[in-house]
């Protein structure tokens, strides 16, 4: 059966999602293109994920090739890349597949954290050169870095692990630990009393950039308790970046408007 798009040629904008930037640009550009067909994607990896305004999809494309023939089939007129700034796969993805089906693409990502007076960072280049940090800095370990990737830490038996995250993790991971089950944003207050309840000596973080987490940063550097910070991949070569989810809707408007 043909797209609707194609049939009657309404403009058509893919959002690849999951995070608050994404939904704030669908629900943008639902109020400011109300002729414009909005679709939001989502990997599925989240239990029960927010749902963005306009339409929904969820599931992994299959690859470059897989979003390229997506694009084309759905008759896609700008694609923006509003995925975490950790998600390089799906974001290399992104930038071949816009190329293949001559889709125009704009890469939407918050800006990341720097550290200020009194901060005690160590920046490392992945998760694995995190867990290689962590037995210099403390036994107690306030791991932030979500459930993906815990394994990187399984092999540490000495050190103690409060992780949290939206799901429930699963194995492999490490032995001696807490599971925290929760989604942000989080208080300052709230932080503080995790990192004072939990005798907590060093925080572990991806740069993930965002207001809704920040306040463990506040709480770590209060506390004196240092902080592994994973950097960012980089957004790859030539695509173009904004910082907000504001700016992004004006390159659609501009794009497709
Ligand atoms: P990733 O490693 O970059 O992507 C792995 C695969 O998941 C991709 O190849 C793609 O499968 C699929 N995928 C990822 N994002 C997708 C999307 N928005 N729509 C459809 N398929 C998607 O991604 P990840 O780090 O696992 O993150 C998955 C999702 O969770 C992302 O959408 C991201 O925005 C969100 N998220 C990630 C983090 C994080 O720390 N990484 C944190 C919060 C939210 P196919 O190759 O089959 O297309």
């Amino acid at each position: 059966m043909t797209d609707p798009a194609v049939r009657t040629r309404v403009p058509h904008v893919l959002i690849l999602g999951g995070t608050t930037e994404a939904r704030r640009l669908a629900a943008d550009l639902t109020d400011r293109l109300p002729g414009t067909r909005v679709t939001t994607s989502l990997a599925g990896r989240v239990a029960a994920p927010r749902l963005p305004a306009g339409e929904v999809r969820i599931g992994g494309f299959g690859g470059p090739d897989g979003l390229a023939h997506w694009l084309r089939e759905h008759a896609v007129d700008a694609l923006i890349d509003a995925t975490h700034p950790f998600a390089g796969t799906i974001s290399f993805n992104a930038a071949q597949a816009a190329a293949t089906a001559h889709v125009p693409l704009l890469a939407l990502r918050r800006p990341g954290w720097g550290p200020g007076p009194g901060d005690t960072w160590h920046p490392v280049a992945s998760l694995t050169e995190a867990a290689a940090a962590l037995p210099a800095l403390g036994l107690r370990v306030f791991l932030t870095t979500g459930r993906m990737g815990l394994a990187a830490f399984a092999h540490l038996t000495d050190l103690w692990f409060l992780v949290r995250s939206v799901d429930a993790p699963e194995p492999p991971f490490p032995p001696r630990m807490e599971t925290l089950l929760d989604r942000g944003p989080f208080t300052l207050d709230g932080e503080r009393a995790l990192l004072r309840d939990h005798r907590i000596d060093v925080l572990v973080t991806k740069d993930s950039g965002a207001a809704a987490t920040a306040p463990k940063l506040t709480a770590a550097r209060e506390a004196g308790v240092p902080v592994v910070v994973v950097r960012r991949p980089a957004v790859p070569a030539g695509v173009p970046v904004v910082e907000s989810p504001g700016e992004a809707a004006e390159w659609v408007v501009a794009t497709v408007g």
